[in-house]
């Protein structure tokens, strides 16, 4: 396989590259390198406003097809762009469902009306999406949805509560799984309904989170209307469009991420020079190991890609997550460990109003928040099944009866 760079795909590189530079050198440096792990709480306003302009410049919905406002690059291409967004400290994205989630499962599911009405609005960052996946019963064996949606006219009226769901106290709108065929059971049965977050139907409840956030929430669904034409993919047609957009939950976006892990890895490694540790022949090794992991992820997103472009990709994604999750856990160990006692003390620098509540520095939010990168998206254990029945052949999962 040959990974060097075309010269389109380097011209592509650069045009991001100088885009990227100049507004977070300029009127968004405020941003620069903030909203990550564990911080996805600060500057809501001003990231909003870059999500705008990302959208504006046209850096939204890369590999979306141009018909729909989309600029039809390839992976590769897409790949090039967010491994930019993270080598120059692009903010965490405030429409990282609108792109990654519910974007392209509109493009690819969506109805010619769903995708009129929705797809500008992401592609300007002007609405904002939760997922409504996870329930109390309902998380890794997510076929056992109980939220219901009774027909009602030309609305749904949804009841029951979902969990877990990030950002929907920002969000205008959420994707809901729920059952709309009440004799059904598992998979079958299910709808994947649009409901607009703002009406007297839906209770949000924060939950607060071990970094003292509240990235995620509690979402209780009392008589919540949504719009039957606003089912995608058609009544009882859920599961599948729901599995559609875990694909892309896995794609292409975490596959340019490496190189936002190598700007953590570099701030470690710099700390760890400062505090004498580089002459410690454990974190030596450490360090060194690290950096090695690294750049085997980043081969194995280049193999990856091959794939995706090719065939099944299901493999392929899930041995993906379970790498870089797992590293991402280690590397958060690994920075608190370079601080040292200091590691264990909440006195970190105040630069945003949220900083003077939560004052952990971004080495401790890296810490907390990389707890969570072996679960949501689909846990260690879950991909491991995964893996188990598509690479190795073994036998699906005994049902529990
Ligand atoms: C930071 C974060 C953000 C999230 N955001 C959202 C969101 O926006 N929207 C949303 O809908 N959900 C969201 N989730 C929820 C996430 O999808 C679930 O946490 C995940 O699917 C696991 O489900 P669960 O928490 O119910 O755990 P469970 O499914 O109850 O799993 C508990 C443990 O059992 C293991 N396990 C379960 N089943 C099996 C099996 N068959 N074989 C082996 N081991 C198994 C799991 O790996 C895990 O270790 C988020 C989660 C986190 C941590």
């Amino acid at each position: 396989m040959d990974l060097r760079l075309s010269p389109e795909h380097e011209a592509f590189r650069a045009e991001a590259r100088s885009f990227l530079d100049d507004r977070l050198g300029g009127r968004f440096a405020k941003v620069r390198g903030r909203g990550g792990p564990g911080d996805e709480h600060v500057l809501f306003d001003e990231r909003w406003a870059w999500e705008q302009e990302l959208g504006r410049h046209n850096w939204i919905g890369l590999g979306w097809p141009t018909e729909y406002g989309g600029r039809g690059a390839s992976l590769f291409e897409q790949v090039i762009f967010y491994e930019e967004y993270a080598r120059s400290g692009g903010p965490g994205r405030v429409g990282i469902v609108n792109e990654g989630l519910i974007g392209p499962t509109l493009v690819h599911f969506g109805d010619e009306a769903q995708k009129r009405r929705f797809l500008p609005r992401i592609l300007d960052g002007t609405e904002l999406w939760c997922q409504g996946y996870s329930e109390p019963n309902a998380g890794s064996d997510l076929a056992n949805v109980s939220t219901k949606a009774v027909r009602d006219g030309d609305e749904w009226s949804i009841h029951g509560q979902k969990v877990w769901t990030s950002l929907a106290h920002w969000a205008q709108w959420c994707f809901v799984v729920c059952r709309t065929d009440p004799e059904s059971k598992r998979h079958k049965g299910l709808s994947y309904v649009l409901a607009p977050m703002d009406q007297p139907g839906i209770e949000i409840r924060p939950i607060v989170q071990i970094t003292g956030t509240s990235e995620f929430n509690e979402v209780f669904f009392d008589g919540a209307r949504a719009r039957i034409d606003h089912t995608v993919g058609g009544e009882g047609n859920g599961w599948k469009v729901a599995m559609g957009t875990l694909a892309f939950e896995r794609g292409a976006s975490t596959l340019g991420q490496q190189l936002g892990f190598e700007r953590e890895l570099g701030t470690i490694t710099d700390l760890a020079r400062r505090n004498g540790l580089t002459s410690d022949p454990v974190f030596r090794q450490r360090l060194a190991e690290a950096w090695i992991t690294l750049r085997v992820m980043r081969f194995h997103a280049l193999r990856t890609l091959s794939v995706l472009e090719h065939g099944d990709v299901s493999r392929e994604t899930s041995i993906h997550k379970l790498f870089w999750a797992n590293f991402h856990r280690g590397l958060g160990e690994l920075a608190v460990d370079v601080q040292g006692a200091n590691g264990m003390i909440a006195d970190g620098p105040i630069e945003t109003p949220e900083d003077e509540r939560y004052p952990l520095d971004l080495m401790q939010r890296l810490f907390l928040y990389s707890r969570a990168d072996t679960i949501y998206g689909g846990s260690n254990q879950i991909q491991r099944n995964v893996i188990g029945e598509r690479a190795l052949g073994l036998p699906p999962e005994p049902k529990v009866v």
